[in-house]
């Protein structure tokens, strides 16, 4: 039997659309979604002040919302960011 739909191969923007919105900022429209401290188990470095983002820290992950090479692209070039570094950039 056949999986339902294409869940697999859109995995990571299925499960975002109950938590993303969609925020526009001078240079665009992004998806925003928070991720919360239990959530987060990795490592990311923030684009906005080029530290770590540790491992159990909410932060949020933004990806263009209006990129030309499409949204599955766009997820893949998502970007991780300091809750407040995100807010100031
Ligand atoms: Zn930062």
């Amino acid at each position: 039997m056949a999986a339902r739909g294409a869940a697999a191969r859109t995995h990571f923007l299925a499960s975002d659309r109950h938590t993303s919105s969609t925020v526009r900022r001078r240079d665009g429209e992004y998806h925003v979604r928070h991720i919360p401290g239990t959530a987060a188990s990795k490592s990311y470095t923030c684009p906005g002040c080029r530290l770590s983002i540790a491992p159990g820290t909410a932060h949020i992950v933004a990806w263009r919302a209006d990129f030309v090479l499409g949204d599955r692209y766009a997820a893949e070039q998502r970007r991780h960011w300091h809750l407040n570094c995100w807010r100031i950039s």
